[in-house]
Protein backbone atom coordinates (compact mmCIF):
# COMPACT_ATOMS: atom_id res chain seq x y z
CA UNK A 1 0.00 0.00 0.00
CA UNK A 2 2.79 2.43 -0.93
CA UNK A 3 -0.19 4.42 -2.50
CA UNK A 4 -1.78 5.15 0.13
CA UNK A 5 1.74 7.57 1.83
CA UNK A 6 2.18 9.05 -1.23
CA UNK A 7 -1.77 9.80 -1.92
CA UNK A 8 -4.64 11.46 -0.26
CA UNK A 9 -7.82 9.56 -0.26
CA UNK A 10 -10.72 11.67 -1.96
CA UNK A 11 -12.91 11.07 -4.21
CA UNK A 12 -15.11 13.26 -2.02
CA UNK A 13 -12.96 16.01 -0.57
CA UNK A 14 -10.16 16.14 0.01
CA UNK A 15 -10.34 15.73 3.17
CA UNK A 16 -7.74 14.44 1.80
CA UNK A 17 -5.59 16.25 2.83
CA UNK A 18 -3.45 14.33 3.72
CA UNK A 19 -0.09 16.15 4.31
CA UNK A 20 2.99 14.49 3.93
CA UNK A 21 6.31 16.73 4.34
CA UNK A 22 6.13 19.66 2.01
CA UNK A 23 2.60 18.63 0.92
CA UNK A 24 2.20 16.59 -2.40
CA UNK A 25 -1.00 16.43 -0.80
CA UNK A 26 -2.31 13.95 -3.25
CA UNK A 27 -0.42 13.56 -6.49
CA UNK A 28 -2.96 11.98 -8.28
CA UNK A 29 -1.62 8.03 -9.35
CA UNK A 30 -1.70 7.49 -12.72
CA UNK A 31 -4.02 4.68 -13.79
CA UNK A 32 -2.46 1.03 -13.74
CA UNK A 33 -5.15 -0.50 -15.06
CA UNK A 34 -6.58 -1.25 -18.52
CA UNK A 35 -10.22 -0.78 -18.50
CA UNK A 36 -12.68 -3.19 -18.64
CA UNK A 37 -14.42 -1.77 -21.37
CA UNK A 38 -12.77 -2.53 -24.25
CA UNK A 39 -11.83 0.54 -26.44
CA UNK A 40 -12.43 4.85 -26.65
CA UNK A 41 -14.39 6.40 -23.89
CA UNK A 42 -15.04 3.80 -21.19
CA UNK A 43 -19.17 5.22 -21.17
CA UNK A 44 -19.37 5.60 -24.49
CA UNK A 45 -18.35 2.13 -25.09
CA UNK A 46 -20.70 0.81 -22.44
CA UNK A 47 -23.53 2.27 -23.78
CA UNK A 48 -22.53 1.35 -27.09
CA UNK A 49 -22.81 -1.99 -25.68
CA UNK A 50 -25.90 -1.59 -23.37
CA UNK A 51 -28.24 0.77 -25.14
CA UNK A 52 -31.40 -1.29 -23.68
CA UNK A 53 -31.21 0.58 -20.49
CA UNK A 54 -28.37 -1.43 -18.95
CA UNK A 55 -30.63 -4.06 -17.53
CA UNK A 56 -29.24 -7.32 -16.38
CA UNK A 57 -28.08 -8.75 -19.59
CA UNK A 58 -26.42 -12.25 -20.62
CA UNK A 59 -24.07 -10.77 -22.60
CA UNK A 60 -22.56 -8.47 -20.24
CA UNK A 61 -20.64 -11.17 -18.21
CA UNK A 62 -20.63 -12.92 -21.08
CA UNK A 63 -18.64 -10.18 -22.72
CA UNK A 64 -16.09 -9.50 -19.68
CA UNK A 65 -16.98 -12.48 -17.86
CA UNK A 66 -13.83 -13.49 -15.02
CA UNK A 67 -11.55 -10.87 -16.47
CA UNK A 68 -13.76 -8.44 -14.70
CA UNK A 69 -11.77 -9.92 -11.75
CA UNK A 70 -8.74 -9.62 -12.90
CA UNK A 71 -8.86 -5.90 -13.85
CA UNK A 72 -10.84 -3.86 -12.98
CA UNK A 73 -12.20 -0.73 -14.76
CA UNK A 74 -10.21 2.50 -14.91
CA UNK A 75 -11.30 5.86 -13.06
CA UNK A 76 -13.48 7.59 -15.62
CA UNK A 77 -11.84 11.41 -16.24
CA UNK A 78 -13.67 14.94 -16.46
CA UNK A 79 -15.00 14.99 -20.20
CA UNK A 80 -16.62 11.97 -20.32
CA UNK A 81 -20.03 12.40 -20.80
CA UNK A 82 -20.68 10.07 -18.58
CA UNK A 83 -19.82 12.00 -15.58
CA UNK A 84 -21.79 15.06 -17.26
CA UNK A 85 -25.08 13.62 -17.32
CA UNK A 86 -27.56 12.24 -14.72
CA UNK A 87 -26.93 8.64 -14.13
CA UNK A 88 -30.04 5.97 -14.57
CA UNK A 89 -32.25 4.53 -11.15
CA UNK A 90 -31.38 0.79 -10.47
CA UNK A 91 -34.03 -1.64 -11.16
CA UNK A 92 -35.20 -2.70 -7.70
CA UNK A 93 -35.44 -5.97 -8.78
CA UNK A 94 -31.65 -6.13 -10.25
CA UNK A 95 -30.11 -5.23 -6.66
CA UNK A 96 -29.19 -8.81 -6.41
CA UNK A 97 -28.17 -9.50 -10.13
CA UNK A 98 -25.15 -10.96 -10.37
CA UNK A 99 -23.95 -7.45 -12.41
CA UNK A 100 -25.12 -4.83 -9.96
CA UNK A 101 -23.22 -6.99 -7.43
CA UNK A 102 -20.05 -7.39 -9.27
CA UNK A 103 -20.45 -3.54 -10.65
CA UNK A 104 -20.49 -2.77 -6.63
CA UNK A 105 -17.74 -4.95 -6.03
CA UNK A 106 -15.99 -3.31 -8.52
CA UNK A 107 -16.57 0.01 -6.70
CA UNK A 108 -15.14 -0.83 -3.89
CA UNK A 109 -11.89 -2.05 -5.18
CA UNK A 110 -11.17 0.80 -7.41
CA UNK A 111 -12.11 3.30 -4.69
CA UNK A 112 -10.03 1.62 -2.37
CA UNK A 113 -7.02 0.85 -4.74
CA UNK A 114 -7.14 4.21 -5.32
CA UNK A 115 -7.29 5.40 -2.62
CA UNK A 116 -10.61 7.22 -2.31
CA UNK A 117 -13.01 8.02 0.27
CA UNK A 118 -16.15 7.62 -1.88
CA UNK A 119 -17.19 7.06 -5.83
CA UNK A 120 -20.02 7.00 -8.06
CA UNK A 121 -20.79 4.45 -10.60
CA UNK A 122 -20.75 6.96 -13.41
CA UNK A 123 -16.85 7.30 -12.35
CA UNK A 124 -16.44 4.13 -13.34
CA UNK A 125 -18.33 4.37 -16.75
CA UNK A 126 -21.39 2.65 -15.29
CA UNK A 127 -24.25 5.04 -15.33
CA UNK A 128 -26.26 4.02 -12.63
CA UNK A 129 -27.39 5.87 -8.99
CA UNK A 130 -24.76 3.60 -7.10
CA UNK A 131 -22.48 5.50 -4.59
CA UNK A 132 -20.13 3.94 -1.99
CA UNK A 133 -18.35 5.70 0.77
CA UNK A 134 -15.67 4.74 3.32
CA UNK A 135 -13.22 6.79 5.76
CA UNK A 136 -10.62 4.61 7.37
CA UNK A 137 -8.70 5.70 10.86
CA UNK A 138 -5.79 4.93 8.65
CA UNK A 139 -6.75 7.56 5.91
CA UNK A 140 -7.54 10.13 8.22
CA UNK A 141 -4.34 9.75 10.91
CA UNK A 142 -2.26 11.54 7.83
CA UNK A 143 -4.89 14.94 8.21
CA UNK A 144 -3.61 17.35 11.35
CA UNK A 145 -5.73 17.06 14.23
CA UNK A 146 -7.14 20.63 13.66
CA UNK A 147 -8.12 20.34 10.33
CA UNK A 148 -9.82 16.59 11.10
CA UNK A 149 -12.29 18.95 13.54
CA UNK A 150 -12.87 22.00 11.73
CA UNK A 151 -13.94 19.06 9.03
CA UNK A 152 -15.84 17.08 11.88
CA UNK A 153 -14.27 14.02 10.09
CA UNK A 154 -14.48 10.58 11.62
CA UNK A 155 -13.86 7.07 10.54
CA UNK A 156 -16.84 5.21 9.06
CA UNK A 157 -17.48 1.63 7.93
CA UNK A 158 -18.27 0.87 4.10
CA UNK A 159 -21.80 2.35 3.09
CA UNK A 160 -23.39 0.89 -0.06
CA UNK A 161 -26.44 3.29 -1.42
CA UNK A 162 -28.25 1.96 -4.32
CA UNK A 163 -30.80 4.93 -5.83
CA UNK A 164 -29.65 7.35 -3.07
CA UNK A 165 -32.08 10.29 -2.00
CA UNK A 166 -30.52 13.26 -0.25
CA UNK A 167 -32.22 16.05 1.74
CA UNK A 168 -30.21 18.52 3.64
CA UNK A 169 -31.63 18.58 7.74
CA UNK A 170 -30.47 22.41 8.29
CA UNK A 171 -29.31 25.45 6.25
CA UNK A 172 -26.16 25.30 7.81
CA UNK A 173 -23.01 25.16 5.39
CA UNK A 174 -19.43 24.61 5.66
CA UNK A 175 -16.34 25.61 3.15
CA UNK A 176 -13.34 23.24 2.50
CA UNK A 177 -11.11 22.27 -0.81
CA UNK A 178 -12.44 19.33 -1.93
CA UNK A 179 -11.33 16.96 -5.04
CA UNK A 180 -12.41 14.56 -6.94
CA UNK A 181 -10.95 11.10 -8.80
CA UNK A 182 -12.23 11.88 -12.05
CA UNK A 183 -10.30 15.58 -11.77
CA UNK A 184 -7.43 14.44 -11.08
CA UNK A 185 -4.41 16.75 -9.60
CA UNK A 186 -6.81 19.13 -8.47
CA UNK A 187 -8.45 20.95 -5.58
CA UNK A 188 -11.12 23.76 -4.99
CA UNK A 189 -13.00 24.87 -2.31
CA UNK A 190 -16.81 23.86 -2.60
CA UNK A 191 -19.95 24.98 -0.18
CA UNK A 192 -21.89 22.05 1.31
CA UNK A 193 -24.59 21.48 4.08
CA UNK A 194 -23.49 20.09 7.40
CA UNK A 195 -26.09 18.13 7.64
CA UNK A 196 -27.72 15.72 5.37
CA UNK A 197 -29.77 12.78 5.67
CA UNK A 198 -30.16 10.17 2.46
CA UNK A 199 -32.17 7.48 2.31
CA UNK A 200 -32.06 4.40 -0.72
CA UNK A 201 -30.97 0.88 -0.49
CA UNK A 202 -28.27 -1.55 0.23
CA UNK A 203 -26.47 -3.71 -1.49
CA UNK A 204 -29.15 -6.16 -0.30
CA UNK A 205 -31.86 -4.29 -1.71
CA UNK A 206 -33.13 -3.20 1.89
CA UNK A 207 -34.10 0.25 2.91
CA UNK A 208 -31.39 2.17 4.33
CA UNK A 209 -31.27 5.85 5.59
CA UNK A 210 -27.89 7.69 6.95
CA UNK A 211 -28.18 10.69 8.53
CA UNK A 212 -24.59 12.47 8.08
CA UNK A 213 -23.02 15.40 9.51
CA UNK A 214 -19.18 17.24 8.81
CA UNK A 215 -17.43 15.34 6.48
CA UNK A 216 -19.33 11.84 5.86
CA UNK A 217 -22.31 14.34 4.68
CA UNK A 218 -20.00 16.32 2.01
CA UNK A 219 -18.72 13.19 0.75
CA UNK A 220 -22.53 11.67 0.09
CA UNK A 221 -23.20 15.32 -1.53
CA UNK A 222 -20.27 15.09 -3.53
CA UNK A 223 -21.34 11.30 -4.64
CA UNK A 224 -24.83 12.11 -5.18
CA UNK A 225 -23.71 15.02 -7.37
CA UNK A 226 -22.03 12.31 -9.42
CA UNK A 227 -25.61 11.04 -10.05
CA UNK A 228 -26.69 14.21 -11.20
CA UNK A 229 -23.81 14.75 -13.80
CA UNK A 230 -22.23 17.08 -11.55
CA UNK A 231 -18.65 17.55 -10.13
CA UNK A 232 -17.29 19.33 -8.06
CA UNK A 233 -16.18 21.96 -10.63
CA UNK A 234 -19.37 22.73 -11.49
CA UNK A 235 -20.24 24.45 -7.54
CA UNK A 236 -17.19 25.57 -6.93
CA UNK A 237 -15.68 28.98 -5.52
CA UNK A 238 -14.29 29.13 -9.19
CA UNK A 239 -11.07 31.40 -7.94
CA UNK A 240 -10.14 29.06 -5.62
CA UNK A 241 -9.19 25.86 -8.12
CA UNK A 242 -5.79 25.05 -8.05
CA UNK A 243 -3.55 22.30 -8.46
CA UNK A 244 -2.69 20.14 -5.61
CA UNK A 245 0.48 21.54 -5.26
CA UNK A 246 -0.38 24.45 -4.69
CA UNK A 247 -3.38 23.53 -1.87
CA UNK A 248 -1.78 24.99 1.37
CA UNK A 249 -1.13 28.50 -0.88
CA UNK A 250 -2.90 31.50 0.77
CA UNK A 251 -6.88 32.00 -0.97
CA UNK A 252 -6.96 35.15 -3.45
CA UNK A 253 -8.41 38.40 -1.88
CA UNK A 254 -12.22 38.20 -1.54
CA UNK A 255 -12.78 34.73 -0.80
CA UNK A 256 -14.36 33.16 1.70
CA UNK A 257 -12.79 31.71 4.38
CA UNK A 258 -12.87 27.88 4.84
CA UNK A 259 -15.00 26.51 7.76
CA UNK A 260 -18.29 26.83 8.90
CA UNK A 261 -20.51 29.88 8.09
ZN1 LIG B 1 -15.83 12.77 -7.36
Amino acid sequence: METIHRLLPISAADTLIFRCPRTPRFPPLPPKNPSVFPAGSPALEFRRRFSNGFRVSAGWFSVFGTRQRAVLPEIVKAGDPVLHEPAGEVPVEDIGSERIQRIIEDMISVMRKAPGVGLAAPQIGVPLKIIILEDTKEYISYAPKNELEAQDRHPFDLLVIVNPKMKKRSNKTALFFEGCLSVDGFRAVVERYLEVEVTGLGRDGRPIRVDATGWQARILQHECDHLDGMLYVDKMVPRTFRAVENLDLPLPVGCPQLGVR
